[in-house]
């Protein structure tokens, strides 16, 4: 209920309003001993400095995203770059209106980016080619080029570069797989990955290359440098790119902004995201206000019949007017 409360506030904001927040995404794949012990330290400093957000840690480097004052981002990168396992973190930095998470986590975890990975890549060994966003922009207009978008489907039907290849998979860990199903297509191309901050495209290209692709690169900085580079100021990104945060999206474009998102009811262009109203199901779903109130803020008809549903309890709707909406959207039986 609150994510849902915190999405609606958020869109009723104007963007010209004073930012004195930030958010700072970034990752450096690094050799850090102890990660359980680390972490525990790191969490300690995040809430001296009153940050807010989700860090993992693992043998293979750190992977966070977190939001706070200017001062206090201000302070955490420079601690991060004092500290020579950190010293050549990229952060890429927004702007915000207050925090983008609501706690602080620090996890110690197994690998930075869930690709489960037979034999693990190491990016400071094996991996595609660093593309600055203006060769990555010139790689787009390039027939020979493939472009592959390497996030899960839900990222990209949000947002993405013109004409980039969607593999067909639910979730980023199954994108090996797809490409070894795929190999033909892409063979003989020169073929160039992106994902939102850059991590995920390390060790993803660099398994490219260990596979026998002769041509492998990468957008360096992720899609989120793209947006960000005074040069190319986003061009030919069409709608907004999804975050892992309370924002759960952010605007790339900065030149001819096109809307992709399709309303998840009638497929009319939406970039309004909600979870489905029924605690167990809680998919993420594009939807206007008006199917959100129609639909009872739920994906189905039987999520929004659940017992639970969080909608019927925020709005507080009488057991009559929940049995009206339900009537009006039930599926229609056919003799
Ligand atoms: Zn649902």
């Amino acid at each position: 209920m609150l994510v849902f409360f915190i999405i609606l506030s958020y869109e009723f904001k104007e963007e010209t309003q004073y930012m004195d927040y930030r958010v700072l995404l970034y990752y450096n794949y690094t050799h850090i001993e102890d990660p359980e012990t680390f972490a525990k330290t790191h969490l300690a400093f995040c809430k001296s400095l009153g940050l807010k957000g989700r860090i993992l840690v693992a043998n293979e480097g750190i992977n966070g995203t977190v939001s706070g004052t200017i001062e206090a981002t201000d302070a955490y990168m420079e601690h991060m770059l004092a500290d020579e396992r950190f010293a050549d973190t990229m952060f890429k930095i927004d702007e915000s209106e207050g925090h983008a998470f609501r706690k602080m986590f620090v996890r110690p975890r197994e690998e930075l980016v869930a690709l489960h990975l037979e034999d693990d890549i190491d990016p400071h060994q094996i991996t595609g080619k660093y593309l600055e966003p203006k060769e990555f922009k010139e790689a787009l207009l390039d027939e020979n080029t493939v472009v592959i978008d390497a996030r899960n489907d839900y990222e990209f039907d949000l947002g993405h570069f013109r004409g980039a290849v969607r593999p067909d998979i639910r979730n980023f860990r199954e994108l090996p797989q797809w490409i070894q199903d795929n190999k033909e297509q892409f063979m003989d191309k020169r073929v160039v990955t992106y994902c939102t901050g850059g991590i995920r495209c390390e060790k993803f290209s660099g398994w490219l290359v260990k596979e026998g692709f002769k041509d492998v690169a990468q957008l360096h900085g992720g899609i989120a440098m793209y947006g960000k580079d005074p040069e190319v100021r986003g061009e030919l990104w069409d709608g907004k790119m999804y975050v892992f945060d309370d924002r759960i999206s952010v605007e790339i474009n900065h030149v001819d902004k096109q809307v992709i998102g399709k309303d998840w009811f009638d497929g009319t262009p939406c970039e309004r995201y909600i979870n489905c109203a029924n605690p167990e199901c809680n998919r993420q779903i594009l939807c206007s206000e008006e199917n959100e109130h129609k639909h009872l803020g739920a994906c189905s008809y039987d999520c929004a019949a659940s017992g639970n549903n969080r909608y019927v309890i925020k709005h507080n709707l009488s057991a009559e007017e929940r049995s009206a909406r339900l009537a009006a959207i039930a599926p229609s039986v056919t003799a």
